[in-house]
């Protein structure tokens, strides 16, 4: 192999070459399959495209090139047993492929196939060999078609083509429906590959050892399959071909496993820098990295497509590949989610052929890192458990744990089967999985018909304001309601007054329930004034609730939202609701910086500029206000200042209750269009110097900080127009900041890095790039120019005669008008007297006709004008120009041909 080809460039260069054979290139499918419930996920190139071998569907092309995401998990292709264990096993990979829907076939598939192993890829021919079908039972024929069209093949020795029978080299859809032989192509990886050396063995193609690897194959389906013995031959015959991207890419890097390729060196290396550890080292104990490099590009892959952390089907392999991983994680040292790091290579790497991975990056991070806190806070105590398990399977002498048991583990600590699995097998043991299966069948019967006070229900409101009746006359909650206090109480004791699942009130809650609880007290903040609401926990004894959003659906009763993350949460539990404070304390800063900008623009923009719309997120803050029109750079940077100039200063934020009237008196800032009640809460930012001459004063219920130090930092990270009159400012504080600046710091240092130059001298190389590049534009355009010349010069023996004039009218592809101006010059340099020319092109899909004629013939009333005017007319176009050169243009690029074909016929009817 002469050079080495990245991933990407073996991924392009498939399609490619396809691509110059007439093959149309077709996206991947969604790894969740449109249409077809049989199928978990797509797991092979063929899913897409199966209706058009079962003749129920066409498509508007006949040659296909793509590649498809494809994961295998679950039901007949399961892999996950060796993902981690070996070097070329995957849960979601990447399958090339090439299809012929009735159109060509065996000759062409395997010519295609041996010209781009060999002479695109550069693979040694004598190291491939291929395979065919032949039937040893003998009731089909052998496909000597294939096998000679391999033996034509330069290069390939008769010795190298070989046959196998029906397990190899037929391939069947199902029992019934379209079936035929394939051929495979397998490399000889050579003797050093051989890993059972000494031993006897099977050393070949089809054989025992790691010598031998299957690289394509290519199917060719030409029989229709009615019964186990009966074949019709097909009316169209079709190809189906499959080459594992991942194996060409090991193979053509010439390394040894498909972790070791530069499709997974970007994840390895963030596992690398946040270890600590040798890459010698990450080899010689490679597995952990394997399963969590496999398992988070797999994951990033399933959550682009729409696949959430859940507890059925899909979500389910989505939520047990990520608690996997981090489980893997831990193995390595790593106790801090980490998923996203790596998931955010996998998107550096794939997201340019993959945008969905890009446009879906934010949900890829948030959904790995929310799965990793959620079992993060109970993988301690669930692997305690299962230890405490398989201690006792052993002094009971047994091997298999039960599947009721490995059950309860996951409905209580959210441990999936595969990892009780992966840590029983650490330790010689197993775990009944039927049993485990049923078991989780049984609990979804049950669960789904335990509703204890399921009388409640109806609409929203209704549903809970009965539940308040009720808890109230019980003397459980107070006649006021829950009581709500969410600038104090970040962590208040209670006791769980209801629960409600599926929009009905339960006595107990299992693992992973959507649930909604209620407790007498809360602290948790309910979004308003554009402020969000908090997360949190809410824990018992031996359960724990993940909140996520809190809500007052009727007065007096505020509904926590969340997820059960362990345990089985029960009415009347003792709990303890605890805000997430961290993230509550991002929040705040962008609300009290959402405060200082407020002040920001009304200095900056004038008074009119008052609030028409907030919002309030730990991440980000928005700021809607009225304006006409766009802030100038300056005003934006202007209004960043005096915001990091407030924050420096360290003023000093007061809350205060005082009567409505008052407030507004004192020319605290108001809201239109808020409801206040007699007493409101105001916000004051002052200076502890000059107290009487408040910074800022706002009426507002948000959570601040205390003092303006705590924002950190503010950027301006948009501004725009959100409606007529209204603008819109996003901005980062704090973390977010921090966050923001280190993303743009690497985006810098690598293009400096692709520059090969200092962060500080990127805007003259790119300035030098754009002059450079502009020369070359240039200069290919003066080359295209060149070669229309030379090109026509060649046509110019097309000029026919029309009586005594001679006539040229053609179309100059890739040409501009000038190039049209010049090429009509050159040719009546040829032809001085009686000739004309008509010269066409299509540029942006616009047609342009350039029309010459020669001065006689202008004196005997042929109009270079008139013509044009005439020929430009089926393209619905018109023009103009002297009598000797005009120029005309059109709407209709595909009458251009018909356009041309006219001019003779004019010169016909004036010359006489
Ligand atoms: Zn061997
Ligand atoms: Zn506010």
């Amino acid at each position: 192999m002469t050079r080495k080809f990245t991933g990407n460039e073996i991924r392009q260069s498939f399609i490619d070459f396809f691509v110059e054979q007439q093959h149309t290139v077709v996206p991947s499918a969604s790894l969740v399959p449109g249409g077809d419930a049989t199928l978990l996920f797509t797991n092979s190139g063929m899913v897409q495209f199966k209706d058009v071998f079962l003749g129920t569907d066409k498509r508007p092309y006949t040659r296909a090139v793509d590649s498809q995401k494809c994961m295998r998990v679950a039901g007949k292709h399961n892999d996950l047993d060796d993902v981690g264990r070996d070097d070329w096993h995957h849960t979601f990979f990447e399958m090339l492929g090439n299809w012929s829907f009735g159109d060509y076939y065996k000759k062409e598939a395997i010519a295609w196939s041996w010209q781009l192993l060999t002479d695109v890829w550069g693979i040694p021919k004598d190291r491939l060999y291929a395979t065919c079908f032949k039937d040893e039972k003998g009731d089909i024929p052998t496909d000597e078609d294939a096998a000679n069209s391999w033996r034509q093949q330069p290069g390939m020795d008769a010795s190298r083509v070989l046959y196998f029978g029906r397990k190899e080299n037929f391939w069947e859809m199902a029992e019934t429906g379209p079936c035929g032989p394939c051929s495979e192509i397998h490399i000889d990886r050579g003797e050093e590959f051989c890993d059972l050396k000494g031993k006897p063995h099977n050393c070949g193609v089809n054989g025992d050892c790691q010598r031998f690897l299957e690289l394509w194959n290519n199917v060719f389906i030409q029989y229709n399959r009615l019964d186990a013995t009966t074949l019709e031959p097909l009316p169209a015959t079709h190809v189906d071909t499959g080459m594992g991207f991942e194996r060409i890419v090991a193979t053509l890097q010439g390394v040894d496993s498909n972790y070791k390729t530069d499709l997974f060196q970007g994840a390895l290396d963030v596992l690398l820098s946040l270890t600590g550890v040798s890459r010698d080292k990450m080899y010689a104990d490679f597995t952990p990295y394997r399963v969590i490099a496999d398992h988070a590009r797999a994951a990033a892959f399933l959550i682009a497509d729409g696949v959430v952390p859940g507890n059925t089907g899909r979500n389910y392999v989505c939520r047990m590949i990520i608690r996997r991983a981090a489980r893997f994680g831990t193995k390595i040292g790593l106790h801090e989610p980490f998923l996203s790091k790596v998931a955010d290579a996998f998107i550096e790497q794939y997201g340019t052929f993959y945008p969905e991975l890009e446009k879906h990056s934010q949900a890829i991070r948030d959904s790995l890192t929310r799965e990793e806190i959620r079992f993060s806070r109970t993988v301690e105590s669930g692997t305690a458990y299962l230890q405490g398990m398989l201690d006792d399977l052993r002094r009971r002498g047994k091997t298999v744990l039960e599947g009721n048991k490995a059950f309860d583990l996951y409905a209580t600590y959210g441990l999936p089967l595969e990892i009780s699995r992966d840590i029983a097998r650490e330790q010689g043991l197993e775990v009944d999985e039927s049993g485990f299966r049923a078991a989780m069948d049984e609990h979804r019967i049950a669960s789904g018909a335990g509703k204890a006070m399921g009388a409640l229900g109806g609409e929203d409101a209704e549903f809970f304001t009965g539940i308040a009746k009720v808890l109230q006359a019980s003397g459980r909650l107070s006649p006021q309601g829950v009581s709500y206090d969410p600038y104090n109480d970040l962590e208040i004791n209670g006791e769980i007054l209801a629960l409600i699942v599926d929009g009905q009130s339960v006595n107990e809650a299992q693992f992973g329930d959507s649930v909604e609880v209620i407790i007498p007290r809360t602290g948790f903040y309910i979004e308003s004034g554009g402020q969000v609401s908090d997360h949190g926990y809410i824990k018992g004894p031996d359960w724990e609730i993940e909140i996520t959003d809190v809500r007052r659906p009727s007065p007096g009763l505020i509904v926590h939202m969340g997820e059960v993350i362990s345990g089985k949460p029960k009415v009347g539990d003792k709990a303890v609701a605890e805000v997430n404070k961290s993230r509550r304390h991002d929040i705040m800063r962008n609300h009290t910086a959402t405060h200082l900008m407020h002040a920001a623009l009304h200095q900056v923009l004038g008074e009119h500029a008052r609030q028409a719309g907030s919002l309030v997120a730990p991440d980000h803050l928005r700021f809607d206000f009225n304006h006409s029109e766009a802030m100038t750079a300056e005003q934006i940077e202007q209004v960043e200042r005096l915001v990091n100039e407030a924050v420096a200063a360290d003023f000093v934020v007061q809350p205060k209750l005082k009567a409505r009237e008052e407030a507004i008196a004192e020319g605290a800032m108001a809201l239109f269009g808020e409801k206040y009640g007699e007493t409101v809460r105001t916000i004051t930012i002052k200076d502890d110097a000059d107290a009487d001459k408040p910074h800022s004063y706002e009426l507002c219920g948000g959570t601040h900080l205390e003092r303006t130090s705590d924002v950190g930092a503010f950027i301006i990270t948009s501004e725009g127009s959100a409606a007529a009159g209204i603008r819109r400012i996003e901005a980062v504080t704090g973390r977010g900041a921090y966050d923001l600046i280190a993303r743009r710091t690497r985006l810098l240092k690598r293009t400096a890095s692709t520059l090969k130059s200092s962060l500080e001298e990127i805007p003259h190389k790119v300035d030098v790039l754009m002059d450079d590049l502009a020369v070359a534009r240039k200069q290919v355009s003066a080359l295209r120019a060149e070669l229309a010349k030379v090109a026509f010069n060649d046509q110019m023996k097309q000029v026919e005669k029309v009586k005594d004039v001679s006539v040229l009218a053609m179309e100059i592809p890739n040409a501009d008008a000038d190039t049209l101006r010049a090429l009509a010059d050159q040719f009546r340099e040829k032809h001085p007297t009686s000739a004309l020319c008509v010269l066409g092109t299509v540029m942006d899909d616009k047609p342009t006709l350039i029309a010459a004629v020669t001065e006689d013939l202008v004196k005997r009333g042929l109009k270079a004008g008139d013509l044009v005017k005439f020929v430009a007319e089926p393209m619905g176009g018109g023009g103009g120009g002297k009598p000797t050169l005009a120029q005309a243009g059109g709407k209709d690029a595909s009458k251009l041909p018909e356009a041309l074909r006219s001019v003779k016929g004019w010169v016909e009817s004036k010359v006489k």
